[in-house]
């Protein structure tokens, strides 16, 4: 790979001809139309979406006299050249000699580039880039993408794996789950956590579809002139959800729907009765973990752990335990009603209350609310062999 270190581009030279895309939040081209600030592997930008601090920051550097570091471009023919790392920082500096957004002045009002004085304005204008210009193949070229990109918001893992796999497939797949415009996404947001700019939505699709070996799925779909299996996979579990659980609730955001779409679509569900169920539960004070809920439901309502039923307190377990220890010694009986009923060995045996556990009467599952009235204390061997029946 060849780099040729250039200090000869101004700002000035950078932003002629700069054009931002509004609709896809992407600065395109600069340097007269010979450069491409995103190439497709580049991510959307985010500088401005991210609190909107680090564009000001931006500008705020160049005014000062700031190194705004290395700035990396990679050759692709005669005078063409492709933003590999900087993209950030020259649709910064793009969005603002257009007067995109203002900074503050030292009087702290806000400024915008066609009202500032005209020597501030040279001096942003004249400043010079430090680029560094370099040719190699496609691989080595995203190889080192890989390592240099050092500057600005990190990479998320899935924006590195577009870079890696740049293609057709990546270019389909970003116009569809990547487009913070597409008027679905308010519709999987409520089951997805994340951005469209940041690539969540993406990447949790190509999680489904691929069953987790999304690097895989990438590299032999690379190529591939269409998106079909990905989308027509991510939207029957997004509508399998849909039509199972007809309530929306906020903790069915993260879920990982996909793997319960492998593991349940087979079977039939009654919404009507999911939908009374899933009130039930989350009406019931006992259920600690609502997120639990829906796989507790798909899974027929067997598996109590999912849902962290409220264990009983401390105070609750040593008032029973004492009232059941006084009532034992009066009798001459374990405090534990279990073994009081079993071998001689232990049928005596006064436990500590460390070595006892509190166990509901009647399960939580069978109605047995989590208080004073439905805990008896057992031995820790006890409590283990009630509670895996
Ligand atoms: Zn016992």
């Amino acid at each position: 790979m060849h780099t040729n270190l250039r200090t000869d581009i101004s700002i000035q030279a950078i932003c002629t001809g700069f054009v931002y895309n509004e609709l896809e939040g992407k600065g395109l081209f600069g340097l007269s139309g010979k450069l491409t600030i995103q190439p497709e592997y580049q991510r959307n930008y985010i500088y401005a979406t991210e609190g909107g601090g680090k564009e000001v920051a931006v500008v705020e550097s160049v005014l000062r006299g700031y190194p705004l570091g290395l700035i990396y471009f990679n050759k692709i023919a005669d005078d063409r050249f492709e933003v590999l790392d900087g993209q950030q920082r020259i649709t910064s500096l793009g969005r603002f000699v257009t007067d995109k957004f203002a900074i503050r002045d030292g009087q702290g009002h806000q400024q915008y580039f066609s009202g500032m004085a005209a020597d501030k304005r040279a001096l942003i204008l004249d400043t010079k880039l430090l680029v560094y210009a370099c040719e190699g193949t496609e691989s080595e070229i995203k190889e080192w993408f890989k390592t240099i990109n050092i500057a600005g918001v990190p990479l998320n893992d899935q924006e590195l794996l577009n870079a890696v796999y740049s293609g057709p497939f990546v270019s389909l797949a970003k116009e569809a789950f990547s487009n913070s415009q597409n008027s679905n996404i308010h519709k999987w947001s409520t089951y997805i956590k994340g951005t469209a700019i940041r690539q969540d939505f993406l990447a949790c699709a190509l999680k489904w579809v691929s069953k987790g070996d999304v690097g895989t799925y990438m590299a032999s779909h690379r190529g591939a002139a269409n998106i079909q299996q990905l989308a027509t996979y991510f939207h029957t579990v997004i509508q399998w959800v849909e039509s199972v659980f007809t309530d929306v609730e906020k903790e069915m955001c993260g879920i990982d729907w996909g793997r319960l779409y492998e593991e349940h679509h087979h079977k039939p569900y009654d919404a009507k009765a999911v939908s009374a169920k899933l009130q039930e539960l989350y009406g019931d004070a006992y259920v600690k973990d609502r997120k639990g809920i829906f796989e507790y439901i798909l899974g027929g309502c067997t598996d109590t752990k999912l849902l962290e039923i409220r264990a009983f307190d401390e105070m609750t377990k040593k008032v029973v335990y004492e009232a059941q220890t006084i009532k034992a010694k009066a009798k001459n009986k374990s405090n534990c009603p279990l073994c009081a009923e079993g071998p001689e060995a232990s049928k005596r045996k006064i436990w500590s209350l460390a070595d006892m556990d509190a166990d509901h009467v009647t399960a939580w599952s069978k109605g047995g609310a989590t208080d004073k009235k439905n805990c008896q204390m057992l031995c820790k061997t006890h409590n283990r062999v009630k509670g895996n029946r």
